[in-house]
């Protein structure tokens, strides 16, 4: 078949087709079309346009935040013990630098693999949503007078913070430097193993401690400027990870030959492996006790959400675990936090709305 040939030959370009784009001939990946034009309609994947649709609805800038009463208590000698202010410099600087390593992997890695349009219209603005977390945590340091230097450079002289960026740096890396081929089996289980690794691991749990940890002291009215931000983030978090969980699911409806017992055998024990580094993590941000929280509950916490990731992955818990805090729920539920937002997402809408 020469024509069939020719429309391989020049598969990463446009194509003149007689044929019209359907819903149905959509896939998440696989569609040949890595730099094609990014035809979003017929829209296949709907969840993809909603999580879209959802981002931009609970659009926050960091500076809209007050840090006044946070820099006022930060001041005060007597307000935080040595621990405490220990704790947050930890939480400060995993974030600071940890949003970097998502933006990275979906600029450099998933968004050359995922060819369907609708998810790349979320890809893009997730990686902007990303930006504006590492934007956060460059106001919070800057308004807060903190050592820079410190922070910003934590990821590489703090051991634990140091191996959880490892982790999920490994697997941007895997899927540079290989010339990946998602046609095949190892291709595909490659990227599926970098889309845990991001969405689940780093946005799903690596996130969480220093969450609880910073939320913890929003519930004694601390640092309430860094708390309403962490809140946002969140928010912003849950909905990445809601979607690549569907994305991991559904390429894996779409290829289930990849989807074999050694390979979900393989995901569990990083997860595992990823719920021992937090640990590492937590016991090191809290040696001992502050806010009514220590290590066994964090490691309780820490397991439990691992289990709810695992069954969103269709695999099976580890933990068997409950939740120590319950007011995390509360927190994440995305009903509550719709009201959390309702005044922000107003002013957004009238400040959109230019006049000529
Ligand atoms: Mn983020
Ligand atoms: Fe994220």
């Amino acid at each position: 078949m020469p024509e069939e040939k020719k429309e391989q030959e020049c598969s990463g370009g446009i194509r003149m087709t007689r044929e019209r784009v359907s819903a149905d001939n959509k896939r998440i990946i696989l569609n040949g079309r890595t730099v094609d034009v990014n035809q979003l309609v017929p829209i296949k994947y709907k969840w993809a346009w909603h999580f879209y649709l959802d981002g931009c609805a609970n659009h926050w800038m960091p500076t809209e935040v007050s840090m006044q009463r946070d820099i006022e208590q930060w001041k005060n000698p007597t307000l935080f013990t040595d621990d405490e202010r220990h704790v947050i410099k930890r939480v400060l600087g995993f974030f600071s630098t940890a949003e970097t390593l998502v933006g990275n992997n979906i600029v450099l890695s998933i968004y050359k693999m995922v060819d369907n349009p609708e998810c790349r219209q979320y890809l893009l603005r997730q990686a902007f949503e990303e930006a504006i977390h590492a934007h956060c945590f460059q106001y919070v340091v800057e308004s807060l007078s903190l050592d820079e230097s410190e922070i910003f450079n934590m990821y590489r002289e703090n051991k634990e913070i140091y191996e959880k960026d490892e982790f999920s740096m490994s697997c941007t890396d895997g899927i540079i430097d290989e010339n990946v081929d998602l046609s095949t089996k190892e291709g595909l289980q490659k990227f599926i193993n970098n889309l845990v690794a991001f969405y689940v691991v780093t946005e799903g749990i690596f996130f969480y401690s220093g969450f609880v940890l910073m939320l913890s002291f929003g519930r004694q009215n601390r640092m309430p400027g860094v708390c309403e931000q962490i809140q946002y983030i969140l928010r912003d978090e849950s909905i990445h990870m809601n979607f690549g969980i569907e994305l991991i699911n559904t390429i894996i409806d779409e290829n289930p030959y990849c989807w074999t017992p050694e390979f979900q055998e393989f995901l569990v024990k990083r997860i595992k492996r990823a719920v021992e580094l937090e640990c590492a993590y937590a016991q090191e941000c809290l040696p001992r006790g502050v806010l009514g929280l220590n290590v066994p509950l964090l490691k309780e916490y820490i397991e439990y959400i691992a289990d709810r990731r695992l069954e969103k992955l269709r695999l099976p818990r580890l933990y068997n675990a409950s939740n120590p805090f319950p007011w995390m729920s509360e927190v994440i539920d995305l009903k509550k936090e719709k009201n959390f937002f309702e005044t922000r997402v107003t002013e957004y809408q009238t400040g959109g709305a230019l006049e000529w």
